[in-house]
């Protein structure tokens, strides 16, 4: 029986150490935090199907009750060191493993909003982030203003993604479609809130994205602005102002909102900056990790034996991290074949 140390236990590491598990091997998942689950615990229902977050988690964990495995939360892994092909592995908890192969899967951390500091955010009560309205609806808790429901909410798209000043260049892939599925959801809680999304252009690469944004438009008549917002201001009443220029037509915006919600990218993170350290893994200037190959090998690292899956190599949804979960348990098990083969 072969021996896999996965270190991150979000949607990438659950799904990993369950399919390796389902191959026979024992998996120990190495957790930093107190529970399994990563970002998932805080989103309250998923594009593109709305489907409830808790749900898909249960059904990730269900399967490791099937499983050879082992979970060691509020744990880092601490030093990595391969010897003949074994890995030696200490954690922040004293534990001692002894390993045949590792998989990152530390996942990605958000943008901090706050860097952005024209829009306000953690000094105007009303400008939250996305992640933030995630957590708000999951606890129930709706966009109120004194006067009962909002009459207007603005989403800004490309907050600390394709942004020069904040250093990230890449696109976060997921926030055009969160901000879609948001705001279906705000409306369909209160139809009468007129919604706004400022975007510099919108990217619905997945399946059933395009369609969500048409209903969006279409059903739910929620405005798309082209549009880059220079500034948010907040007035006497807590109420926003905020300043823009519609790019389509070349004029000038102002407008008032009850609420700005900032649509935060996804940034590599010191987990994911910790654990490719201790692993030797090279990163890219991004700071995910960097895949020994774009097309073949996107579950290789740049060291044997240590593999990637999931939103450490870059931003993903669910979906697809599910699916390169998959990818990397396969490469594990061709991996262990290899060794096997080599050793006759
Ligand atoms: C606002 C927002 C909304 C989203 N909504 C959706 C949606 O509706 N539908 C959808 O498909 N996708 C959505 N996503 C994307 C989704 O969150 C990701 O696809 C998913 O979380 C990726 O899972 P992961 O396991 O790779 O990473 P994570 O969820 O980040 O999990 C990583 C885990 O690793 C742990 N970890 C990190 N570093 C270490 C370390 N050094 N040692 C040990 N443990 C470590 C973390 O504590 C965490 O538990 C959304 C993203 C954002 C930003
Ligand atoms: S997904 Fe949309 S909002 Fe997010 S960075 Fe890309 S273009 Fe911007």
């Amino acid at each position: 029986m072969k021996h896999v140390v996965v270190i991150g236990g979000g949607v990438a590491g659950i799904e990993t150490a369950a399919q390796l598990s389902k191959s026979g091997h024992w998996v120990t998942v190495v957790e930093k935090s107190n529970q399994l689950g990563g970002k998932l615990n805080d989103w309250h229902c998923l594009f593109p199907d709305f489907s409830l977050a808790k749900e898909q988690l249960d059904w990730l964990q269900s399967q490791k009750h099937q499983a050879d495995l082992q979970v060691l939360l509020e744990t880092k892994v601490t030093s990595v060191n391969r010897t003949n092909g074994r890995f030696a592995i200490e954690t922040s908890g004293k534990d001692k493993l002894e390993a045949d192969a590792v998989v990152v899967a530390s996942g990605y951390e958000l943008f901090d909003a706050r860097r952005k500091e024209e829009y306000g955010y953690k000094i105007y009560e009303r400008v939250i982030t996305s992640a933030d309205l995630e957590k708000r609806m999951n606890n129930g808790e709706l966009l109120r203003t004194p006067e009962g429901a909002p009459n207007r909410v603005a989403f800004v798209h490309c907050v600390g993604s394709r942004d020069e000043k904040s250093g990230n260049h890449y696109c976060s892939k997921v926030c055009c479609i969160t901000g879609v599925k948001q705001a279906i959801e705000l409306k369909k809680l209160s139809p009468g809130t007129e919604i706004f999304c400022f975007y510099m252009d919108l990217r619905m690469y997945g399946k059933h994205f395009e369609e969500l944004y048409r209903t969006a438009q279409e059903k739910y008549d929620i405005q798309f602005i082209r549009g880059r917002l220079s500034e948010a201001a907040e007035k006497i009443d807590k109420s926003v102002q905020i300043k823009a220029e519609d790019t389509l037509s070349g004029r000038p915006l102002k407008m008032n909102v009850d609420w700005l919600v900032l649509l935060v990218g996804m940034e590599a993170g010191t987990g994911t900056a910790q654990a490719a350290s201790v692993c030797g893994s090279r990163c890219e200037s991004s700071g995910f990790i960097a895949t020994a190959d774009e097309h073949r090998s996107t579950n290789l690292s740049s060291q044997e034996g240590i593999f990637v899956a999931g939103s450490c190599t870059g931003p993903m949804s669910v979906t697809d991290t599910i699916l390169h979960a998959r990818s990397a348990a396969c490469e594990v098990n061709d991996y262990f074949q290899k060794l096997e083969k080599s050793w006759l």
